[in-house]
């Protein structure tokens, strides 16, 4: 059983919800760089007033600010992670490698979440997300409206600041760009697995499973 994961995909392409799913099912630590960069900011801390400068415009933060928070987290004695929106950079995988290899941890596989821009549109564009719980849902299926209350916790629900269609633009362009790349780069490596991440999450979730078994 693979134990240490790179979700890799376009944004709203299900990585955050596999990453809980997996989470919960396999017992292995799952972090997003983007969740610790809207914490730094929420905490109103110098890492998160610099990172929301560039996140809010859609933009990638700086490799320095993410390898930072991502650092921070891994720590030490950790022998398996999910990595849910990390690494979205060439530099970020290329510092990421030799930070693995060290600590004897190194990525056993990358699952590649493929998404079509209509299924991603219309994701990012009904998302919530519980500003207590921080769980992720979507309206019109979890949740009747962006007003309802938490289904979770009954917490107050929020849209992410990135989550317009202005923003989504800029997000799908940094995409494009600058983690795209990636796909080759892990192929190159070896490790990557291709997914249809525009199918029903439980569906993702089997074949996910499948690809960390095989
Ligand atoms: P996410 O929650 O994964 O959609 O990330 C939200 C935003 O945080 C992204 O649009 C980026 O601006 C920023 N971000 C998250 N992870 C990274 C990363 N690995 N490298 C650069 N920026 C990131």
């Amino acid at each position: 059983m693979k134990r240490r994961i790179v979700l890799l995909g376009p944004p709203a392409s299900g990585k955050g919800s596999q990453a809980q799913m997996v989470s919960q099912k396999y017992q292995i630590p799952a972090v997003s760089t983007g969740h610790l960069l809207r914490d730094e900011a929420l905490a109103n801390s110098e890492l998160g007033k610099q990172a929301a400068s560039y996140t809010s415009k859609g933009q990638l933060a700086p490799d320095q600010l993410v390898m930072a928070v991502l650092k921070k987290w891994l720590g030490s004695g950790r022998n398996s992670y999910i990595f849910d929106g990390f690494p979205r950079t060439l530099a970020q995988a290329l510092q990421l490698k030799p930070l693995l290899d060290s600590a004897q941890i190194p990525l056993d596989i990358v699952l590649f979440l493929e998404c079509d821009f209509a299924t991603i549109e219309s994701r990012v564009l009904g998302r919530v997300s519980c500003f207590d719980c921080k769980k992720v849902f979507r309206v019109g299926l979890h949740v009747e409206s962006a007003e309802s209350p938490c289904p979770e916790c009954g917490g107050r629900l929020i849209r992410r600041a990135d989550d317009q269609p202005a923003v989504l633009q800029h997000r799908m362009v940094q995409y494009f760009d600058k983690t795209a790349p990636l796909v080759d780069y892990y192929r190159a490596e070896g490790i990557l697995n291709v997914i249809d991440g525009s199918q029903a999450l439980d569906n993702v979730f089997v074949q996910i499973e499948e690809a960390l078994r095989r």
